[in-house]
């Protein structure tokens, strides 16, 4: 899942310098480990973080319940949800309490911090700090040994549930993403929105190496800067410090709306497009993005083609052809054949030439095991 997630500068905040403290390198992948808040840490907006913490950092927080949640925000820098977050929570516990005292324990893992200083998802020599977690498919670099750290260090300590929190462009409401369908996970889930997405690419995504661990979910919070989404996710980790237990038994129906992604639609380098239906080989409708995540009748009219044999293409996770599943020509129009969500389509056509138009799914209805049971993966 990409589109979702270009690089994208975050408005400019001013980054606050430490005093005392020296600057580290902030391109060194060595993880930093440490029990307690760091001095200053709260006041500290995401520019500052790489200063004042030399770099990727795991930082542990008693509380009245082990094992610790764990918790990670920055794995993209510029999307800062997660950290305004939890520093919004850690902040109103310490008023309150005049000490921090969580009602269960939390392990913070805050990921890219020398792109967060910059304000971007990621520096160009990098690799997205989002798809280098175990299970990666991605040449191996420092980084990838990194998070295995995480993730081992985890393993060892106990882990309750995992959230990581990110933000993303276009139009999307909140939801939930998880990478296996098992009883625990969907209620963590919709815990923060009925709209669950189940997905299994790209791989070395955080929540898909955390799954064999404890439940585990990615969290789409809205874009970044929206104050609905810092609060809807800080309110969210609160609840879930204060959970004794994750419920084992299925989520009822009428609580969730679960979808899995079909496939992803891209515009062929040889096909030329526009979103008015005057130019290009395909014109697209010109609000294409507010399709996203409406359950699209068969029919529905995604544009007019209009060079006859024009074609999109739509593959599914193991690269198979499905355009003549989804997509049909009807006296011009590009129609759907079957009833799907789209989700994460853009009008953007540097993103479009770049990674794709978005991407098709599908409600995922099957009877929801415990689990362990064996709904497994689409395809
Ligand atoms: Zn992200």
């Amino acid at each position: 899942m990409s589109n979702l997630e270009l690089a994208g500068a975050s408005p400019p905040s001013a980054s606050r310098p430490i005093g005392g403290l020296t600057h580290p390198s902030t391109s060194s992948p060595r993880l930093r480990e440490r029990d307690g808040l760091p001095d200053g840490l709260l006041e500290t907006e995401t520019r500052g973080l790489a200063a004042l913490l030399g770099g990727p950092t795991l930082i542990h927080l008693p509380g009245d319940r082990d094992p610790p949640l764990f918790v990670c925000v920055l794995l993209h820098g510029n999307e800062n949800v997660g950290w305004e977050a939890v520093r919004g929570l850690l902040a109103d516990n310490l008023r309150r309490s005049g000490r921090l005292r969580l009602p269960r324990a939390m392990s913070l893992f805050l990921g890219n911090l020398a792109a967060a200083a910059q304000g971007l998802r990621r520096l160009p020599e990098q690799p997205d700090y989002n798809r280098i977690w175990p299970g990666s498919e991605l040449p191996e670099t420092p980084e990838h040994a990194l998070m295995a750290q995480v993730v081992e260090t985890m393993a060892r300590r106990g882990v309750f549930a995992s959230i990581d929190l990110h933000n993303n462009t276009g139009r999307n409401p909140h939801y939930g993403c998880v990478n296996v369908i098992d009883c625990p996970s969907l209620h963590l889930a919709t815990l923060f929105s009925r709209t669950v997405v189940y997905f299994t690419r790209p791989k070395g995504v955080q929540s898909q190496a955390m799954s064999p661990l404890c439940p585990s979910v990615t969290l789409e919070c809205g874009k970044v800067g929206e104050r609905h989404g810092v609060e809807h996710a800080r309110d969210y980790l609160a609840a879930c410090l204060h959970l004794s237990a994750i419920p084992d038994h299925p989520v009822p129906p009428h609580d969730i709306d679960l979808f899995h992604t079909v496939a992803q639609v891209k515009v062929p380098p040889e096909v030329s497009f526009g979103f008015d239906t005057n130019e290009g080989d395909i014109g697209f409708t010109p609000d294409l993005d507010q399709l996203n995540f409406r359950e699209l009748p068969q029919g529905t009219s995604l544009g007019r083609i209009r060079t006859p044999g024009a074609r999109l293409q739509v593959n599914d996770e193991q690269g198979r052809d499905l355009a003549a599943r989804y997509l049909a020509e009807e006296d011009g129009e590009l129609r759907l054949r079957l009833p799907v969500m789209p989700s994460m389509l853009t009008c953007d056509a540097l993103v479009i030439r770049q990674d794709c138009l978005g991407y098709l799914m599908e409600r995922y209805d099957h009877q929801v095991p415990h689990r362990g049971g064996g709904a497994g993966a689409p395809g």
